[in-house]
């Protein structure tokens, strides 16, 4: 097999020939470790590549199987981690100069889990700084571009893992969901991702932007795969207090469904229409038929606090992200710098100066924003009222999933905008994630699946939504549709696609192959 023919593979099929001995993880993950330094330079994808890190990994997975020994399922199948998540031994920086450098003394819960799993970490991911974003762009370190076009988004804040997963520089990855950076991304690069329920997988070692909404979850390109990488990540955590003590769902077994007799499913009115791209409804409408021929019942439905969630949002995020970066004080973390000609400035004024010289602008705007919320005066009439609404849009959540299994709409208004075209004007960029941020109030599960291209030949993304713990039937539903979408593509979206867009650097590979 070529290094091309590999990275093509899907992550279970790499799992699989492995196990029959048709390559070795050595050769699979040097073949990604060489397309990132062939492809990364144009993607920027990647904050940090761990090639030796990597290496070894791979190199004592094939000598334990060598020896006979029993390995976990995924055992040498290469990932990516969402610069987010605390790493022994590589930086972890949120994507802010704030934390340029900085080597986290320990890891992530579900860092520590990948290396349990015996999976070799390849690097570190970009994302908007924080995780503030819809596009990669507030990034300290360059914006991540999309591989379908490069003058494009590929989404945010996780458009790091995203492209990685779209490119084929990385077969898995984790993302972090606190409005939709995990379903937003994958929909703009024609990818899989799944936001769990809130608890489901562990947030200790997760550099914190709004804790009562972030989540981290898996990123792939198929439903199979996204599932196999959810069971890795999920489970209980007795370091995370929010984490629940439940089983981790059978979210790789519910991805063999191929027929939803019986499956009742939902679309949310206030999801949809004005606002939304013609191509993106259109995919959505024939998503819809789809799953009705494959036996599932669809019926409208309403959820009329769902028209509030961005208002809600943009006043619970900034409130929790004020408090939880009020911790970059330049005292325990990071960069430390002194206004001009104070030779030595107050615990105060190297706190202002730095947090001037660390922050980017959407940071900022969201700490002022945040501050003002919380305020003595404020409080009741900003942040009270927002946690009011949160309240009623779970409600709608309940009352929905009274009458349906599974909620859908399509995930994104639009497919990917150009860069730089939203970067002024924040409510703009804001409406993006109008249709994943709910699931967020209301600690749901979401996923998001490809369904085609709208009439800019871009990828389009559907969202089903599920009731808290039962995030298997995002992977029921999930698995049956994109296996009748792609008996109807003759294979995989996205294969298909990847191959046009990046088809010189591929043809490169191959002949070195
Ligand atoms: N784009 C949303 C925001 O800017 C979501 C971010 C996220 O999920 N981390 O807040």
């Amino acid at each position: 097999m070529t290094k091309t023919e590999l990275c093509l593979l899907s992550a279970a099929q790499m799992a699989n020939g492995l196990v029959a001995g048709d390559f070795t993880s050595v050769e699979l993950t040097q073949a990604h470790l060489d397309r990132i330094a062939d492809l990364n330079p144009a993607l920027n994808a990647y904050l940090y590549v761990d090639d030796a890190g990597a290496l070894a990994t791979a190199r004592e997975v094939d000598e334990a199987r060598a020896a006979g020994q029993d390995l976990p399922r995924l055992a040498g199948v290469p990932v990516a981690v969402k610069d987010i998540a605390c790493t022994v031994g590589m930086p972890t920086t949120a994507g802010s100069k704030m934390l340029e450098g900085w080597m986290p003394p320990y890891d992530a819960t579900i860092v520590a889990k990948l290396k349990s799993a015996k999976m070799p970490i390849l690097g570190k991911t970009n994302m908007d700084e924080f995780a503030m974003g819809s596009s990669t762009e507030h990034s300290a370190f360059g914006p991540t571009r999309n591989p379908w076009d490069l003058d494009r988004i590929p989404g945010g804040s996780g458009g790091g893992s995203s492209a990685a997963v779209g490119a084929y520089l990385a077969p898995l990855a984790i993302g972090s969901d606190t409005g939709g950076s995990i379903r937003q991304p994958a929909a703009v690069t024609g990818t899989v991702g799944t936001k769990p329920t809130y608890g489901g997988v562990s947030r200790y070692g997760v550099i914190a932007l709004a804790s009562s909404l972030d989540q981290i979850g898996p990123c792939a390109r198929s439903v199979t795969d996204t599932a196999l990488l959810h069971e890795v990540l999920g489970g209980h955590d007795e370091m995370d207090s929010t984490s629940l003590d439940a089983p981790v769902p059978a979210v790789v077994e519910a991805s063999s469904t191929r027929d939803l007799t019986g499956m009742k499913i939902g679309v949310v009115k206030e999801i949809s229409g004005e606002g939304f791209q013609p191509g993106v409804l259109a995919r959505f409408e024939e998503a819809r038929a789809k799953l009705v021929e494959l036996g599932a019942e669809i019926v409208e439905v309403s959820c009329p606090h769902f028209t509030s969630a961005m208002a809600a949002y943009y006043l619970v995020l900034p409130s929790e992200a004020s408090s939880n970066l009020a911790r970059y004080d330049a005292m325990r973390y990071g960069l430390r710098v002194g206004p001009d000609g104070v030779e030595s400035p107050s615990a105060e004024q190297v706190m202002a100066a730095s947090r001037a010289a660390g922050f980017g602008d959407e940071v900022k705007r969201r700490i002022i924003l945040g501050t003002y919320a919380l305020s003595s005066g404020y409080y009741d009439a900003y942040y009270g009222q927002a946690q009011k609404v949160r309240t009623l849009i779970a409600c709608d959540f309940e009352a929905a999933f009274e009458q349906v299994d599974v909620l859908i709409s399509p995930t994104t208004p639009t497919t990917a905008f150009k860069l730089g075209e939203k970067l002024d004007d924040p409510l703009a960029m804001y409406l993006g994630d109008l249709a994943t941020i709910p699931a967020n109030l209301a600690g749901v599960p979401g996923m998001s699946i490809p369904v085609g291209v709208a009439e800019d030949n871009l990828p389009v993304g559907l969202q089903f939504l599920a009731p808290a713990t039962q995030d298997q039937r995002l992977y029921a539903v999930g698995a049956a549709l994109e296996a009748a979408l792609t008996e109807q593509w003759g294979g995989p979206m996205l294969d298909q696609a990847a191959h046009l867009c990046l088809a010189q650097p591929f043809d490169k590979q191959e002949a070195g192959a």
